[in-house]
């Protein structure tokens, strides 16, 4: 069984970051992923707050730079999900669907996904006009009516995008104040085609043939109901933390996010968080890569130790 100097659990920029600096710090380093390089970058249509680029940047774009640029410096991809982990013994265990794999080191890097509005025939209808990423999903709304929940910048930016190749956008928030950067409020106010739904969350989910015509929406101010007539619903509520396979291996806190400190150490030695995934102020692409190098830069400390 190989033995990595450092494994990287998860291929998002923090992932990314953290094998670029392993690697050029001299390290035998792997990252482990589960389908595609990039995380929740590669699905983001446009990135304008990423340092370095004035007209900004296509998430999936950079996405790949970034993937390239750690593997010119001799990271090894490992396309496989790890499924459990033991961080008890050292070396530390990985365990995949395929095999078991030795790490003198591990950074976990596996992000968060879109959480669910966790209303009735979600499920069943995801994939049938309910849909978590406007970039991926958004084309097949062309031209119909769609709408978004949440208030936040991923709400926000999908509104946007939607809004250029759907006829209309309700955007549907359960407070009547947008949590989103101020820099967008103004943009949205000047697109005709999207329509605020204040006050208000989706309390149903409505089909036809098995696949979604309309929505029911309730104002939690005046109790008063209505139905939107749309074929998409994005929903855009936030994210929760992939830390299921590390029950009971590392602390995680009351929502699942790793409880690191800046630096990314956890309390097991040799064991980092990076990026979204750990307890922290701002979730943003240049703090998961300023994660990913802190954390390299550790386990290369602890490594020399
Ligand atoms: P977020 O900032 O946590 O916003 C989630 C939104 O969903 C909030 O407006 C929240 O309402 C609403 N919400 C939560 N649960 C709900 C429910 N059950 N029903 C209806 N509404 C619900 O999440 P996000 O927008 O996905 O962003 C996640 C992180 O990525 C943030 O740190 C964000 O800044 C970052 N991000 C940044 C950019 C950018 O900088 N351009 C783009 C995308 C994401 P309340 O406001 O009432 O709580």
């Amino acid at each position: 069984m190989e033995t990595f100097d450092i494994a990287i659990i998860g291929s998002g920029p923090a992932g990314m970051t953290a094998g670029l600096y392993a690697a050029r710090a001299g390290l035998n380093a792997a990252i482990f992923e589960r389908i595609s390089p990039g995380g929740q970058l590669a699905q983001t249509e446009h990135l304008e707050n990423y340092p370095g680029f004035p007209q900004g940047s296509g998430g999936f774009e950079l996405a790949w730079s970034m993937h390239e640029q750690a593997t010119n410096f001799g990271v090894k991809t490992i396309t496989e999900e790890v499924t459990a982990v033991d961080f008890t013994q050292n070396p530390k265990l990985l365990t995949t669907a395929f095999g078991e794999y030795l790490a003198k080191s591990v950074v976990v890097a596996t992000g968060a996904r879109p959480r669910k509005l966790g209303i009735a025939r979600e499920e069943e209808l995801q994939g049938r006009g309910v849909s978590y990423c406007a970039t991926c999903d958004g084309n097949f709304f062309r031209g119909k009516k769609v709408a978004v929940v949440g208030g936040g910048n991923t709400a926000v930016a999908d509104a946007i995008y939607l809004s250029r190749i759907c006829e209309k956008v309700y955007l549907i928030h359960r407070r009547d104040q947008l949590r989103a950067t101020a820099i967008y409020h103004d943009r949205l106010k000047a697109i005709e085609n999207i329509e605020f739904v204040w006050d208000s969350v989706v309390t149903e989910l409505h089909d036809e043939n098995g696949a979604l015509s309309g929505v029911t929406v309730k104002n939690v101010k005046t109790e008063e109901q209505k139905q939107l007539d749309i074929a998409g619903l994005f929903v855009a509520v936030g994210t929760q933390p992939n830390t299921e396979f590390l029950q009971g291996a590392l602390d995680l806190d009351e929502t699942g996010y790793i409880v690191a400190d800046e630096t990314g150490k956890t309390a097991i030695p040799g064991v980092y968080a990076a990026g979204d995934v750990r307890t922290k102020q701002l979730r943003q692409v240049v703090t998961a890569v300023a994660d990913g190098a802190l954390c390299a830069e550790e386990a290369a400390e602890y490594l020399s130790e």
